[in-house]
């Protein structure tokens, strides 16, 4: 490595000129708030998820949220979630009233352990929350037979899997409620964002009202709040970059996909047994490859390995420490112990590099420096 060489960051979002116009001409308009770019991506959603009605919101959080409420679920209730996500997932249901219930996570897919969920149901689960992490998706068929048997709505965490496909099918094209991010580091983004899949139109006109303060108007002057809602409107601005983001969309999951080849062929076979480290699952048929991470064998300590990384001009994140273990959840009654892979993968795991600007050199630049760590 010289001088010279440019930091690489974990992820960086890829923005054209197109985009930047389009911006700056939404900012011309006069217009800034919800408008016509609002509606016309939330047309674009809805083709892309096969013709679902799709609202778009502020964050992905508020999104969850407000798929809870729509849901009808609050005070008393029961939600299963998985304890490896951002911490976002679990908070939405404790902001409804809801109790969230967690089940551990499958030590390959990262993802919640369908096995272990029909465990937890009680006369009081209401909803599950599945997170299809780094995009790698859940088993469809087995989750929603679980949901169907115990008639349980699902409201997918899809926040970084926007152009992953479960046999063939989009994720977000089927299912129950569908839940994106548009935060700056997924596949797309729009500074800070999300949308919604919903089922009817009557989930649409909720979506709607609790996105805007509850509010339902009639006429010119004709208006009446008969639920609470909150401030959750995406604005034109954000929109417009969604837009310029959708135009890309194939072509960075292509690219993204291609890096993620090359990571597995850089690390090689026998990289696992030599070093102890676990790659992820090699799914070039379901996954977006939102990520492509890295959990370090127990014999390295992770904050030094993250140093050592960074000291070459590489930074890692880490996705993500189980949230069960958080203050905030701790005071609520969980400790060590309860959801061991989760925790395990918690304190071991490191997200290296992956965006579609990268380059096969940067991939093996990043190979060369976790060998030299690890090997
Ligand atoms: C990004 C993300 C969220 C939160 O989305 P925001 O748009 O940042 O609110 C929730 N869950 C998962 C799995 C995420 O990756």
């Amino acid at each position: 490595m010289s001088d010279t060489t440019a930091f690489l960051p974990f992820t960086k979002p890829t923005i054209d000129e197109d985009t930047i116009a389009a911006v700056a001409n939404v900012l011309r308009s006069g217009w800034l708030t919800s408008g016509p770019n609002v509606q016309a991506l939330e047309a674009q959603l809805s083709e892309y998820f096969g013709g679902r009605p799709v609202r778009t919101f502020n964050s992905g959080t508020c999104t969850m949220e407000i798929a809870l409420r729509i849901a009808g679920i609050g005070t008393g209730d029961e939600v299963i979630t998985t304890p490896n996500s951002w911490v976002a997932t679990a908070n939405v249901i404790i902001e409804t009233g809801a109790t969230p219930v967690f089940a551990d996570i499958d030590p390959k897919t990262h993802n919640i352990d369908l096995d272990k969920v029909e465990a937890v149901i009680t006369s009081r689960t209401k909803a599950i929350i599945p997170v299809h992490m780094c995009g790698l998706p859940c088993d469809m068929d087995r989750l929603y037979a679980i949901a169907d048997k115990y008639k349980l709505r699902v409201i997918e965490d899809a926040a970084q899997a926007i152009g992953s496909t479960w046999k063939g099918k989009r994720i977000g094209s089927f299912g129950d409620f569908v839940s994106f991010s548009f935060q700056v580091n997924k596949n797309i983004m729009t500074g800070e964002g999300g949308c919604l899949v919903l089922n009817n139109a009557e989930e649409v006109r909720l979506a709607e009202k609790y996105r805007l303060q509850g509010v339902t108007r009639s006429g010119l002057d004709g208006i009446d709040v008969d639920v609470l809602g909150g401030k959750y409107n995406m604005t034109d601005i954000a929109a417009a970059i969604g837009l310029g983001q959708m135009k890309h969309l194939a072509e960075f999951n292509a690219k993204r996909a291609s890096l993620a080849k090359h990571y597995f062929d850089c690390f090689g076979n026998d990289f696992e047994a030599s070093s102890g480290a676990e790659l992820p699952v090699a799914d070039f048929e379901h996954s977006n490859w939102h990520m492509f991470h890295l959990v370090l064998p127990e014999r390295i300590h992770r904050a030094d390995f993250m140093q050592t990384m960074l000291d070459q001009k590489i930074g890692l994140g880490y996705h993500y420490r189980a949230i069960h273990l958080f203050t905030y959840y701790r005071e609520r009654g969980f400790t060590d112990g309860m959801f061991p892979i989760a925790e395990r993968i918690g304190k071991q795991i490191v997200t290296l590099p992956l965006f579609p600007s990268m380059t096969n050199s940067d991939v093996e630049r990043v190979v060369s420096a976790v060998k030299s760590c690890l090997l």
